[in-house]
């Protein structure tokens, strides 16, 4: 398995009678070694999250739920799900868990079909300002059939102003309230957004897609006490593979798994499952608690370190893995600062930003997160270095092939899969 993980030459062997497709994967796991990844939504995961993605659990068919399965031979799978949802309600606190869907996206269609009726009305973060493309874009299913109202955030503080959250739930009634974002990198008030949706009558739903491996260690805030349905994707900062889950409360467990399966999938896939139960199990120990607070102190030396290189850092700092930082006092908008950026081997994404009128155009910011180079190991020494040789880069005071080279060693002190 390693060998695959290092992009080895021995890669050749594993997938012997294709070398096209073994030079793929080398080469790919070669870029994920070799640059920065400061993508906010990704990650590394370990060794036995990817033997469990890469078992024969793929090959088996398991429509339904353990102990009511649609097809023969699910004896062995169902006790890989039933582990899962256990691991999960534990971790989080949950009287139930949901560990089938296929994404992010696929929880989230799964939680409004559990909850909602086509047409009705939905307050949820607005897109420009960090609403996720199944809060309401016109070129998403829930824009489509659904009746969406967005919030902002505050124009000065880039922060939720939850007087204009409520007084929209006021005005507007909706049958459910969404909290979560792609960009917020605030702690989310649940108990606000709880008594904002209990006010309006109007179902509670957290999109935690992102902080929700903080939550796992102990680093943000957990959304279950408060909200009616949590989605949540399972390979961001958590660390599993890629995949989504639910989590809700016992009253609502039969509509959420009906709204998953047979509602919006098929049939589940279980060496997802079985990956997620071993991220499950790995983000419970202390090693994990220690991460997701590591995770957070590397954002705000990273935050710390931009500002201080002239960066305008959205809301001022992080209580996340991720920030948003406007690049214009650099004299470069977010799209040629990536580009930029990408030369010297930074990846990162670009990010529209919440304050003035958000417009149409090339996106103005960055989004930046520290879970991937953090379960690297590095800490905020090697942060602060960044923030540094990203400023530099930006100014083009160094060559992006003397950059390249500093990342590169960078990643080789701190290789994601050792070996
Ligand atoms: C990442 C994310 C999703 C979607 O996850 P996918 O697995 O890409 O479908 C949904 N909502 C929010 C807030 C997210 O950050």
């Amino acid at each position: 398995m390693n060998v695959v993980l290092r992009g080895d030459p021995e890669m050749a062997a594993v997938l012997a009678g294709d070398p096209e497709m073994a030079a793929v994967l080398a080469g790919e796991a070669e870029r994920q070694a070799t640059c920065l990844q400061l993508i906010a939504a990704e990650n590394f995961t370990s060794p036995a999250v990817l033997a469990a993605l890469g078992s024969p659990l793929a090959n088996k068919y398991a429509e339904g739920y353990p102990g009511a399965r649609h097809h023969g031979g699910c004896e062995i799978v169902d006790v890989a799900e039933r582990i899962a949802v256990d691991r999960a309600k534990a971790l989080f606190g949950a009287d139930h868990a949901n560990v089938q869907s296929h994404s992010g996206s696929s929880a989230v269609l799964a939680a409004y079909a559990a909850l909602l009726r086509p047409g009705d009305t939905v307050l949820a973060m607005g897109l420009p300002y960090g609403g996720h493309l199944t809060h309401g874009s016109p070129a998403n299913f829930s824009g489509r059939w659904f009746d969406f109202v967005g919030y902002g955030v505050d124009p000065e503080t880039g922060l939720i102003d939850y007087d204009e959250v409520r007084a929209l739930a006021r005005a507007r009634r909706p049958k459910a309230v969404v909290c979560g974002s792609i960009a917020y990198p605030r702690h989310i008030d649940y108990a606000a957004f709880r008594a904002v949706a209990d006010e309006a009558g109007a179902h509670l739903i957290a999109d935690a897609a992102h902080p929700i491996g903080l939550v796992a260690g102990g680093a943000a805030p957990n959304p279950v006490p408060y909200a009616d349905v949590v989605c949540a994707t399972t390979h961001k900062v958590l660390r599993g593979p890629r995949g989504g889950m639910l989590l809700c409360r016992a009253e609502l467990a039969e509509r959420v798994d009906r709204a998953v399966f047979p509602f919006t999938q098929g049939g589940a896939q279980m060496h997802t499952i079985a990956a997620k139960a071993v991220a499950f199990g790995e983000a419970a120990t202390p090693a994990f608690a220690a991460y997701a607070h590591q995770v957070v102190a590397n954002a705000r030396v990273l935050a710390a370190g931009l500002a201080t290189e002239g960066l305008e850092v959205i809301t001022g700092g992080t209580d996340t893995h991720l920030l948003t930082v406007d690049p214009a006092p650099l004299g470069v908008d977010g799209r040629a600062a990536r580009e930029r950026l990408a030369a010297a081997g930074f990846v990162l994404d670009t990010c529209g930003l919440p304050l003035g009128t958000p417009g149409p155009g090339a996106p103005r910011g960055l989004r930046l997160g520290t879970a991937a180079v953090t379960t690297q190991g590095m800490g905020e020494a090697e942060m602060a270095r960044i923030a540094v040789l990203l400023a530099a880069v930006l100014r083009e005071e160094t060559d992006s092939t003397a950059a390249r080279s500093e990342v590169r060693d960078l990643t080789v002190r701190f290789p994601p899969y050792p070996a």
